[in-house]
Order: structure tokens, then C-alpha cells, then sequence
């Protein structure tokens, strides 16, 4: 089996300034200074991407963005694209967060798009997806997954599969501090990986699988040790520098 470098990402949402964040960073760089064989990765705001990357180069702490336009340019105000995020030192970013669907429609139809929009411009992007309760009480979940790989990643071809990572994200999980069970994230995660694998087997591989939704120092180490979970979206415990380090030291397989 192909051996996936474990990705622990932090989502920081619209929280912290510039000057902010230039005090994580400088809290959280001792703290993860000697981590080998895991990426580290923190998705800021758009105002602390430049920053940041200036701040983290040549530590492991990668800087991702948060959303993206899917055009290169035009006119759409208030968006930022894929080539402005790389030039301004981002290495990724978060497409489809469920926070991006439900509050500013951020559709099927324009992920199809992001995605190759942003491996185009050499970002990593990382796709969440995830059920509602509803739809998990339902009977939903694996139809809601299904339609969400399939249309989301309709315009990456199967040779650049591999560079996808993909946040699986129970929306219950997110910011309510319940999380979902080691069964039902090693299940669905499993699911997942069995729909790259229709796409394509060797690539579905090489594809990381995070688990998202109320990741903590406390519950870290027993998600990541599960098969077929190869990282976290972690977001409120993101926000300081302990304890997202805390959860980084948590993946030593
Ligand atoms: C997230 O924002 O993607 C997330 C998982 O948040 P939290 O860890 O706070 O549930």
C-alpha cells in the first residue's frame, strides 16, 4: 500500500488580524519545529495570507487559503483568485468548506470549476464534503457523498487525482464539539476512498482523507490512528498554537 504523508490542517475561519496572526506564528514554530513525516498547514484569512507565508518559509508550517473565484480574473468584486493566493505565497486551499456552501452558496457547479482552477495555479486544493444529521439519520449519506465527489471533482483528470486531499466533514461535527464516532469516520472515510477508487485505483491510493468536525488534543490521537485517516481539518482547535500543536504531535503512526 502506498504510504500518505499525514496533513493536519487548521481552518482559523475569519478570525485573527495580521498582527494576530504574526503572534501565532511565532508561538507555533518552536512548538512544531522538530515534526517530521507530517504536513502542517494552517488556512488563514485572506488579509494574513502574505504575511504568513513570509513568516512560516522555510519551517513546515504551509499556508493555505480559505476559498477562492474560480476564473483566473474578471470582474467579480470582492473575489480573489487562484493566481493572486499563489502569488502571494499560498500553497493550498479550502474548497467547498460547509460554511462556504450553506452561507454563501457556493455551489456543485462552481467546485467543478475551483478544483482544477486551483491545481492549475499549483495550490493543493482540499475538498470537504460531509452530511447533514438529517441526511445521516435518512439513509443519505452515501448518496450525498457520492453526488459531491462526483461533481466536484467532474474537471480533475485522473493524472492529477493524487495531488487532491479530501476533508471529510460530518457538518453535526462541525464547531458543536461532537464528533463523530471511530466506526462511523473510518466507515465513511473507507466509502470515500472506494469512490476515488471507481475513478481510479492507483490514484485513489495516493489521495489523503482528513477527518474534520470537533478535532481536539483530547480525541486526536484515536481518529488519526484509524486506517484509513490520513489527517485533520481542525478548526476551533486551530486557533491557539498549544493546542493545535497539540493535535500535529497526535500523529505519530
Ligand atoms: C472546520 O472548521 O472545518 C471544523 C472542523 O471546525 P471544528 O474543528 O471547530 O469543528
Amino acid at each position: 500500500m502506498t504510504a500518505r504523508t499525514p496533513l493536519i490542517a487548521g481552518n482559523w475561519k475569519m478570525y485573527k488580524t495580521e498582527a494576530e496572526a504574526e503572534e501565532y506564528i511565532q508561538a507555533l514554530l518552536p512548538r512544531v519545529s522538530t515534526v517530521q513525516g507530517t504536513e502542517v498547514a494552517i488556512c488563514v484569512p485572506f488579509t494574513d495570507v502574505k504575511a504568513m507565508a513570509d513568516s512560516a518559509r522555510g519551517s513546515p508550517v504551509l499556508v493555505y487559503a480559505q476559498t477562492m473565484h474560480e476564473r483566473p480574473e474578471g470582474p467579480f468584486t470582492g473575489e480573489v483568485s487562484a493566481p493572486m493566493l499563489a502569488e502571494a505565497g499560498a500553497q493550498g486551499v479550502l474548497l467547498g468548506h460547509s460554511e462556504r456552501r450553506q452561507l454563501f452558496g457556493e455551489s456543485d457547479d462552481a467546485l467543478a470549476l475551483k478544483v482544477p482552477a486551483a491545481l492549475r495555479s499549483g495550490l493543493t486544493p482540499v475538498l470537504c464534503v460531509g452530511e447533514t444529521e438529517r441526511e445521516r439519520d435518512g439513509g443519505e449519506t452515501e448518496g450525498k457523498l457520492r453526488r459531491q465527489m462526483g461533481d466536484d471533482l467532474a474537471g480533475v483528470g485522473e493524472e492529477r487525482l493524487a495531488e487532491i486531499v479530501i476533508a471529510y466533514e460530518p457538518i453535526w461535527a462541525i464547531g458543536t464539539g461532537r464528533v463523530a464516532t471511530p466506526e462511523q469516520a473510518q466507515e465513511t472515510i473507507a466509502f470515500i476512498r472506494s469512490l476515488l477508487r471507481e475513478r481510479d485505483e492507483g490514484a485513489a491510493e495516493r489521495v489523503r482523507i482528513l477527518y474534520g468536525g470537533s478535532v481536539k488534543p483530547d480525541n486526536a490521537a484515536e481518529l488519526l490512528a484509524l486506517a484509513d485517516v490520513d489527517g485533520a481539518l481542525v478548526g476551533g482547535a486551530s486557533l491557539q498554537a498549544d493546542s493545535f500543536a497539540q493535535i500535529v504531535g497526535a500523529t505519530a503512526r
